[in-house]
């Protein structure tokens, strides 16, 4: 059978393992670590640093087809592994995901809103931003942020200085504190075909800016989560996308925001594993093996809760409980902050 390589072993890397093992795929993981969540479930682990160009090599001659679970995969592995197999999605959508000011300009440039934002490299840069765009704000790090990581809110801009010392000289962006009502993603999923489906939008609750729970139906309306299904569409259409992305948005009395998008599965749509025939990591999995994609049809009505740290306590419990399904992602070491699982509570019907 077809082999499907997958870069990163993490939970995501896992359960894309798992999704294509029930399609028949065998998977092999490419991942510098030793011990991790997808080297426990998948056919192969190659475990080699990026900068390894041989090892790249051997990788891709082992796959019939790469991709990967995580954003950040540098330039130089990619142009070694594009070389010798298909890398889906495509590099359009990794260079424009890398980087914070390349995202929103491009979003921006579909004739999407985003928030107001501004390039800082230094702290001139910053009062220019604080200028422009004014307070309250958030300094984001431009590339490499996830979980809320590489973050800073500025009440009033005496707040700048400190802001920019945790950005520790990376390059930035300021960007306008949105006052949204409240935060929802979408799924969406594009064929090797160009045929487009997205699941039912999640609506997300952070906690310490990380996903805390995601619930579906979301509490908008018809014609806005049809909107906000249309806006993924234009995004990946115009990305030439193969495969599942995940777009977050904030809804705001006047209208949806683009908050950022993953070009991958993403942690708002685990919900589908329970709630839909076709899961998200399956429909990645056929999306980049070039088979049809599912419609993204949901039969129930689920929140998904993340097991974070020592959530990892509340298991025993969660388990007595029918309507949860459990997801443990087999990470040896507890440490706060970390996502060690999720549960996926049925709730009803849809
Ligand atoms: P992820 O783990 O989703 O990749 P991240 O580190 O890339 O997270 P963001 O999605 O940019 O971070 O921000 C995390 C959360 O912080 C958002 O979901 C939202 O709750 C809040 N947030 C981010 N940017 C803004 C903004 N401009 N205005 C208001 N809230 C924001
Ligand atoms: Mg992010
Ligand atoms: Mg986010």
């Amino acid at each position: 059978g077809a082999v499907i390589g997958i870069l990163g072993g993490g939970q995501l890397g896992r359960m894309l393992s798992v999704a294509a093992a029930r399609l028949g795929f065998k998977t092999a993981i490419f991942e510098p670590g030793g011990d991790c969540p997808a080297s426990h479930v998948a056919n192969f682990h190659l475990q080699a640093e990026y900068s390894d160009t041989e090892a790249l090599k051997r990788f891709a001659e082992s796959v019939d087809v790469i991709t990967y679970e995580f954003e950040n995969i540098p330039t130089e592995a990619l142009d070694v592994l594009e070389a010798l197999r298909p890398v889906r999605p495509g590099r359009k959508a990794l260079k424009v995901s890398q980087d914070r000011l390349a995202e929103k300009s491009f979003i921006e440039g579909l004739g999407l809103s985003v928030a107001p934002f501004a390039a800082v490299d230094d702290a001139e840069d910053l009062a220019e931003a604080i200028e422009e765009i004014g307070c309250p704000a958030i300094l984001k790090t431009r590339r490499f942020g996830y979980d809320g990581k590489g973050q800073a809110r500025l009440k009033t801009s005496t707040d700048a200085t400190a802001a920019l010392s945790d950005m520790a000289g990376a390059p930035a962006i300021l960007e306008g504190f949105v006052d949204f009502d409240y935060e929802v993603s979408v799924i969406g999923a594009r064929g090797l075909d160009g045929a487009f489906a997205a699941f039912t939008p999640g609506e997300n609750v952070h906690s310490d800016g990380i996903l805390d729970t995601t619930t579906v139906p979301s509490r908008m309306s018809d014609a806005t989560t049809a909107e906000a299904m249309e806006i993924a569409q234009k995004i990946m259409d115009r990305l030439d996308y193969v495969g599942v992305m995940g777009v977050e948005l904030f809804v705001h009395s006047e209208g949806l925001i683009v908050n950022e998008i993953a070009p991958r599965v993403h942690n708002s749509g685990h919900w589908t594993q329970n709630g839909c025939a076709i899961d998200q990591f399956e429909q990645h999995i056929r999306a980049v093996a070039g088979w049809p994609i599912g419609d993204g049809r949901r039969h129930l009505n689920v929140t998904m809760i993340n097991l974070i740290g020592d959530d990892m306590d509340r298991v025993p419990l969660l388990a007595t409980d029918p309507n949860n399904a459990l997801h443990l992602y087999g990470k040896a070491e507890v440490k706060p902050g970390r996502k060690m699982g999720h549960v996926n509570r049925i709730t009803g019907s849809a």
